[in-house]
């Protein structure tokens, strides 16, 4: 006997299945075909139409190897309509062996495959075949094809689900109150999606449209949100210290600054208030545009914790960003008494050593790359994370970031921090806006803040696409805004696939652009720099000591130098959308009229062309990353392994945006109503699967 929820088959081909993710049946019965055959009804060789495979029944009448063109099996066989040839370019002896007995003793043949009419008459090239007792019943459904599994063949295959969906527990956990309309049972639409009726619409199978699809998608989306939301009430269980001040910090910071808040930043930093007021750890993600000016609301969150006696800290994913915001963060602090410290992972050991110190004792503020964690800093008394770009983390980085940002919190040794760990509030920015079903699934443990406007007095950047010839006349325009004392930004040719191709590339760039600018002054930044030679090229540009700064894609995000209002970007058709919509913010930021020169090599290839036409003509990085996801789909968007999306084998979420709409809800009413059934629901669907997709 074997537990309900157990594969029934022999241990070593258990042993297998599991390898392949097949620990139990519900994996068995959530494997669904990638499509159909339909072999329910047999078709005469007179009657068929090329187009589509067919069943035949047949009798052998010759079985033949031929030499001419190649090797090659060729079966003659026909029905009572005509004749026609089975031709096998691979095959084994035993196959031979399989057809002549068939053909000696006289048996029938039921043959599937699309017939063609060949030079020398009807043929189907590698069919399926089996042999077939006197008038043995046809297949009352559609033949499921599932998706490819080593080692395990379709037939096994179909054993092994067919006998899962009578072991499996199919019963229902959803009641039809939360259901979106005409979705069936989830018994039911297994069935027919392992065993399609001959009637049922072949068309939405395929296109995955039936509502037998649409409630699988559904069930698949619901457990994705199940999963997240459930994260996100553990953590909330959680103590924090909660922040509680009356904001005279954050008026001082405010009444030293020469600009005023925005609307939305005003909201948002409420917003921000609120949850640091709170006895559990914040976890909110702070979306904003490039340049909407996120830095002075995070600033003020650091305000409500360094106030009442906390520490913050603020990692940025490059050092070159850290660096710029340890500035800008200094310059606002300072003045207020704030100790602010700088720790990054370039620093020199006892510099380092001091810094860490510092950490462990009166710093208020500690600004550095994620050097911060890794580095085992132990924080006094550590009450707020601050993740600038957090997009650029990668997913394992970011795991660790939570992870550590727990630990380091219970490594504290403030005195009226709970025995348990205490996660420090933590705020996460990100320049990539999302769109909105994307983020509803990627961002379902995070409350989510979004910052819609930029600050006013911003001039639009003018983008100009230029074709590599004319790259003499962008030269010639260079040298011209220089002389009206204006800097400019020249990104090299991107080369993804090798990092020293990359280095090369700049180089390269830097020497014919020295070269070509000949008088003016002219620096290089570029990733294989060492932190303080990339810290002296980025100073003496925002200085005003560099004219042109060659640059490739550190200085995607973040970097803010006012005055540089002229980029060009070359081979600008190898960037990606977010990438290019990433560098052009890096201008624009001053009160002067900016231009982004995209120079591309023609021709250009469809997709390139695309690209190159979105970010043309459109500046809003909602827009962008809509069209981005369109071009790309999810999984390339953000990242397969980052997305989660590899967690949804079935539903997608472009195209069934409307079900994730109705997957939340539901999820949320479920959290509450029902307990039992969220854990049913996602041992179905997740078993061991769940860390994985909260990474
Ligand atoms: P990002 O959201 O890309 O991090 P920053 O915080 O770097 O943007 O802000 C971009 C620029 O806008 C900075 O120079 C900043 O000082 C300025 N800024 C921020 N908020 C305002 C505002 N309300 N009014 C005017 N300028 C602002
Ligand atoms: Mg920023």
């Amino acid at each position: 006997m074997h537990a309900a929820d157990e594969i029934d088959a022999p241990p070593a081909l258990k042993a297998k299945l599991r390898k392949l993710g097949f620990s139990r049946s519900d994996d068995l019965v959530l494997h669904l075909p990638i499509r159909y055959e339909d072999e329910t009804t047999l078709t005469k060789i007179a009657d068929a139409r090329p187009g589509a495979p067919l069943l035949f029944e047949v009798q052998v009448l010759e079985v033949s190897i031929q030499f001419r063109p190649r090797r090659q099996l060729v079966v003659r066989a026909a029905d009572s309509s005509g004749e026609v040839v089975l031709r096998f370019l691979n095959f084994y002896a035993s196959q031979t062996r399989q057809f002549e007995e068939a053909r000696d003793r006289e048996k029938k043949l039921r043959v599937f495959g699309e017939l063609r009419v060949g030079y020398f008459g009807p043929e189907i090239v590698h069919p399926r075949y089996r042999s077939v007792g006197e008038n043995e019943a046809l297949s009352r459904a559609l033949t499921p094809i599932y998706p490819t599994t080593a080692g395990v063949s379709q037939a096994a295959l179909r054993r092994l689900i067919a006998r899962a969906l009578k072991d499996a527990d199919l019963s229902e956990y959803l009641d039809a109150a939360v259901l979106p309309k005409q979705l069936p049972a989830y018994a039911d639409a297994l069935r027919l999606l392992h065993a399609p009726p001959p009637d049922a619409d072949e068309t939405a199978l395929q296109t995955r449209s039936h509502p037998a699809w649409r409630r699988v998608k559904f069930d698949e989306l619901l457990a994705q949100q199940l999963s997240l939301r459930r994260a996100y009430l553990a953590r909330r269980q959680k103590g924090a210290p909660a922040l509680v001040s009356d904001g005279a910090l954050a008026k001082r910071l405010l009444a030293s600054l020469p600009f005023t808040l925005t609307a939305a930043q005003a909201r948002v930093a409420a917003e921000i208030r609120v949850d640091l007021a709170q006895t559990f750890p914040m976890q909110r993600l702070l979306q904003g545009d490039v340049g909407s000016g996120k830095t002075i609301v995070a600033a003020l969150a650091i305000c409500q914790a360094v106030e009442v006696g906390y520490q913050a800290a603020f990692m940025a994913p490059t050092e070159i960003l850290a660096a710029q915001n340890f500035l800008k963060l200094k310059a606002w602090f300072e003045p207020l008494g704030v100790k602010v410290v700088w720790l990054a992972g370039s620093q020199k050991k006892s510099e380092k050593e001091a810094s860490r110190k510092q950490a462990a004792g009166d710093a208020q503020l500690v600004v550095g790359t994620h050097a911060l964690i890794r580095e085992e800093v132990d924080f006094s008394r550590l009450g707020l994370a601050i993740i600038d770009e957090q997009h650029r983390f990668g997913v394992a980085q970011r795991l660790e970031l939570r992870k550590k940002g727990e630990r380091s919190a219970k490594g504290t040794n403030a005195k009226d921090v709970t025995k348990d760990a205490t996660p420090p509030h933590q705020l996460m920015m990100s320049a990539t806006p999302i769109p909105r079903t994307l983020s509803m699934t990627y961002y379902a443990d995070l409350d989510v803040s979004v910052l819609d406007e930029l600050p006013p007095g911003r001039r639009p950047i003018v983008t100009k696409l230029v074709s590599d010839g004319r790259r003499g006349e962008v030269v010639e325009r260079v040298r011209t805004a220089v002389s009206d004392g204006k800097q400019a930004y020249w990104v090299c040719p991107l080369i993804e696939e090798s990092e020293k191709l990359q280095l090369q590339t700049a180089l390269d760039t830097y020497a014919t652009l020295s070269e070509e600018f000949d008088g003016l002054r002219v620096g290089l930044v570029h990733g294989r720099q060492k932190g303080d030679e990339k810290d002296a090229a980025m100073r003496a540009f925002s200085a005003g000591e560099i004219d042109v700064l060659v640059a490739t894609t550190v200085i995607e995000v973040g970097v803010d130098v006012p005055n540089a209002c002229l980029m060009i970007i070359e081979h600008a058709e190898r960037f990606g959308l977010a990438q290019l919509h990433q560098l052009r913010g890096r201008v624009g930021r001053g009160t002067r009229d900016s231009v982004c020169v995209l120079l591309y090599q023609s021709p250009l290839s469809t997709a390139a062309r695309e690209r190159l036409k979105v970010i043309f003509e459109n500046s809003d990085g909602f827009v962008i990353a809509r069209e981005d996801l369109r071009l790309r789909g999810p999984g390339e968007f953000i990242g397969n392994r980052q997305s989660g999306v590899p967690m949804l084998r079935y539903a997608n979420l472009e195209t069934d945006a409307e079900l994730v709409e109705s997957a939340r809800v539901t999820a949320e009413k479920m959290l509450h109503e029902s307990p039992d059934r969220v854990e049913h629901h996602l041992k179905r669907w997740m078993g061991s699967r769940e860390e994985m997709l909260l990474a």
